[in-house]
């Protein structure tokens, strides 16, 4: 018989630590890489300074505010603002619009504790702003942790007033308090649901009273400091964003200095890869865009989210200049649907079947399929563009890997893919592996936001998909 010494490695898919596979260069590319990400998301604590610091990037990088069909030229670099909260870039390629786009669709919104719009008030003479959480929180973790206040107050006369306390050396700080375990009893015998409400989420802002003999003194104390140091009075809030977010720096983590910590990775890390590989790619056959879009931690909805018209205006755009038709550059269009997913957690293996789950260190994780209970809301990537994509990696040496968000009866999840996939376009989630998802402080790998980053440069890059059926 004849001998078979690498059978197995010809037959057997055979996933591989990344560590494994890459030079001792490209795991200094990945450390330089990352130390870009990290500013960018020190930085870029809500959608609308995610937005601002991607349009700085961008502007760095020769692109331009769209500004009308005159400015489609072959090679030009534009974007276009969504209300400051969603962007998309574009690099108009060689072939015309008719010939279909090449897609990145990432979400710069994360999960984030937001202000009612009646925020503000006293109780025993200590002053809170009322909350309404914003995505998918296990609340118990926003408690007892320094948070910051980032946002908008739109006033009557249209002037917009930029707030950011807590992120500057020497800003005060929030906090939502939580029971000292010595009184916990009855709060630690409910769920971990239940041990935090929704309506418990209020955050300490205050204890100093006015100096006067009224009511409401320390409430009446913040808002003559508001007063003064934003001119803005207790009505302006019914028209105001706020946020409160977490105050942790953007740090390493681990001896090695292999993993990154932050608040809101989820999406983050894929926008910063999205929006590199846009910036890096260099004379695209296609026209290349990335979306980085709004509320998708709230089900994609709003002008602002990727559900809207506003990615239908953005394309009827391009295609004006040319007199394109929108639904025939939508239906040879691809998409790589850049989102976050669950890493393995060796602290919790009964979430994850462990044949399908992804792990930190193995590369750009491709799911052809989201959803819960029986793929229920997933678009289902076909199996003809999960190939041209395998293609494409191993093409670029690309590592990457195959994976599934958790055991098929535990949950799961979704992202814009269903939404850009319900337009006809051929869409793929792909994205970087992710510890503590959702929590105030998330936790990812280099080597994977950096092979996100190489594998998203690569499909701008690559030969167009060609779909057989139309
Ligand atoms: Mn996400
Ligand atoms: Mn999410």
């Amino acid at each position: 018989m004849e001998e078979k010494t690498n059978y197995r490695e010809e037959l057997f898919y055979k996933q591989k630590n990344g560590y494994d596979l890459v030079s001792k260069e490209e795991v200094i590319e990945a450390e330089k890489y990352s130390e870009g990400y990290k500013e960018f998301l020190n930085d870029s604590r809500t959608e609308r300074e995610a937005v601002i610091n991607s349009i700085a990037i961008a502007e760095q990088n020769g692109f331009v505010k769209y500004s009308g069909p005159d400015c489609i030229k072959k090679g030009a670099k534009l974007y276009f603002n969504n209300r400051g909260k969603a962007l998309t870039l574009a690099v108009i390629g060689e072939k015309p619009m008719s010939a279909g786009c090449v897609i990145v669709a990432a979400h710069v919104d994360s999960p984030k504790i937001d202000l009612k719009q009646v925020p503000l008030y006293e109780d025993s003479e200590l002053a809170f702003f009322k909350t309404h959480y914003y995505g998918g929180i296990k609340k118990y973790q926003w408690t007892a942790i320094p948070l910051e206040l980032h946002g908008v107050v739109a006033l009557k006369n249209g002037e917009v007033i930029d707030v950011v306390i807590g992120r500057e050396k020497g800003d005060p700080h929030f906090v939502i308090t939580d029971l000292l375990p010595h009184l916990a009893a009855d709060q630690m015998k409910k769920t971990m649901a239940e041990g935090i409400t929704g309506e418990g989420l209020n955050v300490l802002i205050g204890s100093t009273p006015y100096d006067d003999e009224g009511e409401d003194r320390v409430k009446l104390a913040i808002m003559s400091v508001l007063a003064g140091n934003y001119g803005i009075t207790e009505e302006d809030f019914v028209s105001a964003e706020l946020s409160v977010v977490p105050a942790f720096e953007v740090t390493d983590i681990g001896f090695d200095r292999s993993l990154i910590g932050g608040y809101g990775q989820d999406d983050r890390v894929c926008a910063y890869a999205g929006l590199k590989a846009l910036v890096d790619t260099k004379n695209p056959q296609r026209t290349c865009l990335c979306i980085l879009a709004d509320k998708e931690e709230t089900g994609s909805q709003g002008v602002s989210g990727m559900q809207s018209m506003a990615f239908e205006w953005v394309i009827s755009e391009l295609c004006k200049a040319e007199n394109s038709e929108v639904i025939d550059c939508l239906s040879r269009s691809v998409c790589i649907s850049a989102d976050v997913t669950a890493a393995f957690d060796p602290n919790y293996p009964e979430v994850t079947e462990k044949r399908n789950g992804a792990k930190l260190n193995y590369g750009i994780g491709l799911s052809k399929f989201s959803g819960a209970r029986g793929k229920s809301g997933t678009s289902d990537s076909s199996a003809e563009f999960v190939a041209y994509i395998r293609n494409v990696y191993a093409k670029n040496n690309v590592i990457w890997q195959m994976c599934e968000l958790g055991k098929v009866d535990q949950g799961g999840g979704g992202t814009v893919a269903a939404y850009m996939a319900n337009r006809n376009i051929e869409t793929l989630d792909a994205g970087v592996p992710v510890l503590s998802m959702h929590a105030p402080f998330e936790v990812v790998a280099k080597l994977d936001c950096y092979m996100t980053y190489k594998g998203i440069l690569s499909v701008f890059e690559a030969e167009p998909y060609e779909n057989k059926y139309f």
